[in-house]
Parts: structure tokens; C-alpha cells; sequence
């Protein structure tokens, strides 16, 4: 692993060492950095004879041993803002408004259950009739409200 952002040059050469001779273990190695684990966040630790410390500061330069020192580690996961997608809604040329996918079905079971005509989904330049008998859309474009599906699908 390596340690683009360390307090202090002595902390950096502590953490990226690999010592040939003693590997993991070796005794000139008193910071070590310990990564996520399930049931715990990472951590520095300085290593003593028979224990390890959790180590909150720099021994040598008192710098805050932070996991925002260690970007490189967060570098790949960031939390998006995803803008929820909406769809236009007109009934014949009058547009009614945007509605979210949860907008969509609940004005779907209006127009089933009311046998209303002449409601349609505008979306990407596409026109979308909704069939007023069973308010179902005449075409599912790809792309339209099918992310939490793709998102999912990943999860598996
Ligand atoms: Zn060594
Ligand atoms: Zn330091």
C-alpha cells in the first residue's frame, strides 16, 4: 500500500517500509497502518513489545494520524449525488408535470382505474401513450426509471 499524504517524511518511510530481512514483523517498524476490516475502520497503530497501541498523533511530528492523511484508500468510493430522473406527463398537448417513477405509477393506477384517455409519458423525445384499460405504457424505452433495476442486478 502506499501512503501518497503522510504527516512527516519518518511517518511515510514507517509506513511504506518492507524490511527483506524480517518481513511483517520487523522490529524497526513501529507505525503500522492497519486497513478496514469488517468489524472495524482503519487505523494507525504503534507497535510495542507485546501490544499494539491505536495511535491518534505522530510520534514523530505530532501530526493527527487521520484516515484523511491516507486518500489513495478512499480514492475509488465516493458518495454521488444521483438527481432523480422524472418523466413529463401530458394528457393530449397540455403538460402536466414532471413525476418521479413513484409519480408515474400511482397517475398509472389513476388512469386504470378511472379509464382515463388521452394520458401519455413524454421522455427523452419519445411519446408514450398510457393505455387507459390496463395503464400500462404502450413501450418501456431502455433507460427510463430502470437504474435501482441495473443498480441491483451489480448487487447480485
Ligand atoms: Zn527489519
Ligand atoms: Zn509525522
Amino acid at each position: 500500500m502506499k501512503f501518497s499524504l503522510t504527516c512527516c517524511a519518518t511517518a511515510k518511510q514507517q509506513l511504506e517500509m518492507k524490511c527483506e530481512q524480517h518481513g511483517f514483523y520487523c522490529p524497526d517498524q513501529v507505525l503500522r497502518y492497519f486497513p478496514e476490516s469488517e468489524d472495524q475502520c482503519a487505523w494507525f497503530g504503534l507497535i510495542a513489545e507485546n501490544a499494539t497501541y491505536r495511535a491518534f498523533y505522530c510520534p514523530w511530528c505530532r501530526g493527527e494520524l487521520h484516515s484523511r492523511n491516507i486518500p489513495n484508500i478512499m480514492a475509488n468510493v465516493a458518495l454521488k449525488k444521483i438527481p432523480e430522473q422524472t418523466v413529463s406527463i401530458y394528457h393530449g398537448d397540455e403538460f402536466v408535470g414532471e413525476a418521479t417513477y413513484i409519480e408515474l405509477n400511482d397517475l398509472r393506477i389513476q388512469i386504470k382505474n378511472n379509464q382515463a384517455i388521452g394520458w401519455r409519458v413524454v421522455w427523452m423525445g419519445e411519446i408514450i401513450p398510457i393505455d387507459h384499460k390496463s395503464g400500462k405504457l404502450h413501450e418501456w424505452p431502455k433507460g427510463m426509471f430502470d437504474l435501482m433495476d441495473e443498480q441491483l442486478m451489480e448487487l447480485i
